[in-house]
């Protein structure tokens, strides 16, 4: 009997084992013209994070920084033939860094703000402004903004005296890419982000009278057939906003669910709240599935806070009579650290070296403070 189990278990793993590497080859299929692997990389709620410490603690922190989170990045890049660098929002403010730069240093004349600074250094396509962005006030905002090598966007938040958007509302970059066979197109990448209309509360004494915030559902409804118009092959909202399945209001703060059902839009990277998508908070929500990391069948990712993750889609597309169509997303995060916070990755030297001064700036005034 026993003899008979053992040689049931050979077959059965000898069967498994044939298994394995028939569905190795058919993983390699072969490479196809005409479509293309694109993977699209998201920070959000940096929130000022720029190194991995903990300025209340004045010890080093290897939860958080975007030195270590460009660590990933460049990884991600590396496996990738196309890739796409998005930071989502809230990135001047939430820690003493940033507080001491704005509050008490400024920004000197000619000098980038350390976290634009970041932002050229790693090549990022495109940035989406937050609500805590209105912190310091719009005069502090658009001088530092002004220091960004890529396009600064938000499509919602609108000028009261010219009842126009105030920041550039979409970008549509133009890239080339290779195909999988190596073959290089010319893709249209639409992008567009969106924040909060809550602005108005949370900062009325710095926006009143300046700006006024449109819903974020009507507003992606309106742009979105703009920016089809105007050529956008694919479209990446870059949702400054959470995820909440409660019925739709015009004023939800949270409104990736209500995006994700617009037609047009292909992608969200998600923010504000925090969290991370897909993970198992959302293990049971409604039209979700946190194996691929779609809400109603579209690829989403949140990538938690303080840049503890970088957050991944991986498209396919397939260009076909002369249109670009999805054929496959997957969306996940990497984290910089494990969950006992014991550091998976080094940090980048160069990023670092780049933000030292006001890293430093601000540990010094700290201790002069005597805090
Ligand atoms: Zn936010």
């Amino acid at each position: 009997m026993y003899k008979k189990t053992l040689f049931i278990f050979l077959i059965l793993s000898l069967l498994s084992l044939s298994q394995t590497s028939f569905s190795s080859i058919a993983e390699n299929t072969p490479k196809q013209p005409g479509v293309v692997d694109l993977r699209i990389l998201e920070t959000t709620d940096l929130h000022a994070s720029l190194v991995n410490y903990d300025y209340y603690q004045t010890k080093a922190d290897n939860r958080i920084g975007l030195v270590k989170t460009a660590t990933l990045i460049r990884a991600a890049r590396h496996e990738a033939q196309n890739s796409l660098l998005f930071d989502d929002g809230d990135h001047l403010k939430g820690n003493p860094l940033g507080e001491y730069l704005a509050r008490i240093r400024g920004i000197h004349k000619g000098k980038i703000h350390p976290v634009y600074r970041a932002f050229n250094f790693l090549n990022y396509d495109a940035i989406a402004i937050g609500n805590h962005e209105f912190n310091y006030g719009l005069d502090f905002l658009n001088a530092a903004i002004k220091g960004a090598k890529m396009p600064v966007i938000n499509a919602n938040v609108y000028s009261v005296k010219k009842n126009k958007h105030y920041f550039t509302p979409y970008v549509i970059l133009k890239r080339n890419v290779v195909d999988q066979t190596g073959e290089k197109f010319e893709l249209n990448v639409g992008v567009i982000a969106f924040m909060p209309t809550q602005i108005m509360k949370w900062d009325k004494a710095n926006l009143e009278g300046k700006v006024i915030a449109k819903p974020i559902v009507d507003t992606a409804k309106e742009m979105i057939p703009i920016m089809k118009s105007k050529g956008a092959d694919i479209i990446i909202a870059l949702a400054h906003t959470g995820i909440s399945f409660e019925p739709y209001s015009s004023e939800s703060e949270n409104a990736v669910y209500y995006l994700t059902n617009i037609p047009g839009i292909d992608v969200v990277l998600a923010g504000h709240s925090h969290s991370v998508f897909p993970g198992p908070v959302y293990k049971n929500s409604p039209k979700t599935n946190i194996k691929t990391g779609h809400i109603n069948g579209k690829p989403v990712v949140m990538a938690g806070a303080f840049g503890s993750r970088l957050g991944i889609i991986d498209l396919t597309i397939q260009k076909s009579s002369n249109r670009w169509k999805i054929i496959k997303g997957i969306s996940f995060t990497r984290p910089i650290a494990d969950e006992s916070g014991k550091s998976l990755v080094r940090k980048d030297k160069g990023l670092y070296k780049l933000v030292k001064p006001e890293h430093q700036e601000t540990v010094d005034f700290i201790k002069k403070l005597g805090l």
